[in-house]
């Protein structure tokens, strides 16, 4: 079983570790036992994300990255044996939050698998990334290819998450990882320039679904609920403190 695992062998063969770990995941999903793959993923995560977030592990920058690496692509297994338990209802798309709730999901299951592929290779993300696209194909059937909501954002200046300074200043690179850190640009001030109504949005989470316009009384229409800015980020579940961690594995 995973959770006795020492650490030590995490660091040492890192690579083989996972792999062995996603193919027992792999056997489970292929038997229906979703709580029990649910489960591997959370022991994982909590093993090993615990460990991370502390920095007290004897490893050298690479090895941080390849743990971060890791934590995301269980988080990623772990959201998609979700998406497979809710789904699993045949109903499902009948309920407009369920349906909601999906979308953001697969959004967020498919964005961190892409992150992790860098590093993670093999039948488990194939077939994930398959069934994936598969989802998003009866989304597209059922409620039509969708319109988003896209901002443009204008700030004082960015910052750099590494170093702190004016990321025209440094040398850091947004989206590289850092002694297990994600580089990103933080806008400073940031003010809201626009919205524009798009068809390829760059935060597919920023649809808006038919059953949120609603017509005025003039013959105008309105959207009642839309969003225009998500604050995800592959690793957003290492960010927060211990306890909301541990909420967010659930
Ligand atoms: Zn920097």
């Amino acid at each position: 079983m995973m959770s006795s695992s020492p650490l030590s062998t995490v660091i040492r063969d890192v690579k083989g570790y996972a792999s062995d770990l996603a193919e027992s995941w792999l056997d489970l999903m292929k038997k229906k036992q979703y709580n029990e793959a649910v489960q591997l993923c959370i022991d994982f995560l909590e093993n090993y994300g615990s460990a991370f977030k502390s920095r007290t592990l004897e490893i050298d920058e690479e090895g941080y990255n390849k743990l971060l690496i890791l934590l995301v692509f269980f988080k990623g297994l772990h959201e998609y044996v979700q998406l497979c338990q809710i789904t699993n209802d045949r109903n499902w798309y009948k309920d407009h939050t369920t349906v909601e709730n999906v979308w953001i999901k697969l959004c967020d299951c498919r964005e961190r698998l892409q992150f992790s592929s860098q590093y993670c290779q093999g039948e488990v993300i194939d077939r994930v990334f398959s069934d994936l696209d598969g989802l998003e194909e009866f989304f597209c059937n059922v409620f039509g290819e969708g319109s988003y909501l896209s901002p443009g954002i204008v700030a004082d200046v960015s910052l750099c998450s590494i170093c702190n300074q004016d990321c025209r200043a440094c040398s850091h690179v947004a989206g590289r990882l850092y002694n297990g850190k994600i580089c990103f640009y933080q806008p400073i001030n940031p003010q809201l320039n626009h919205v524009a109504l798009v068809k390829t949005p760059k935060d597919l989470r920023c649809r808006i679904w038919s059953w949120h316009i609603k017509d005025n009384e003039d013959e105008s229409i309105r959207i009642d609920s839309a969003c225009i800015l998500t604050s995800f980020r592959v690793d957003d579940f290492l960010q927060d403190s211990e306890t909301k961690f541990h909420e967010n594995l659930y």
